[in-house]
């Protein structure tokens, strides 16, 4: 009997398709009859343009014309301060 409700890793009831144990979310694959691993889809990472390090969450988001005069948002760098042209 296949049980669709815990994880099929460490047992613990599933929040959803997510064990928050483990950290991983499942997705049910019909054809096996059972739970798989889902593959978290690869993010284009952003990338500086000052210093070409992916930009962290920690970067700053500024918001168009928050500056009062940038028509474009823009994301500055946590680590070297360069403005990046935010497009969604
Ligand atoms: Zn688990
Ligand atoms: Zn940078």
């Amino acid at each position: 009997m296949s049980d669709l409700d815990h994880c099929p890793y460490c047992g613990v009831p599933l929040t959803g398709f997510e064990c928050w144990k483990c950290e991983v979310e499942f997705v049910y694959e019909a054809g096996a009859d059972k739970l798989v691993e889902r593959r978290r889809p690869e993010r284009s990472e952003r990338r500086c343009i000052g210093c070409d390090l992916p930009l962290k969450h920690s970067s700053v988001l500024t918001h168009a014309w928050a500056d009062g005069d940038n028509r474009d948002a823009y994301i500055t760098c946590a680590d070297c301060g360069c403005q990046n042209i935010f497009e969604s």
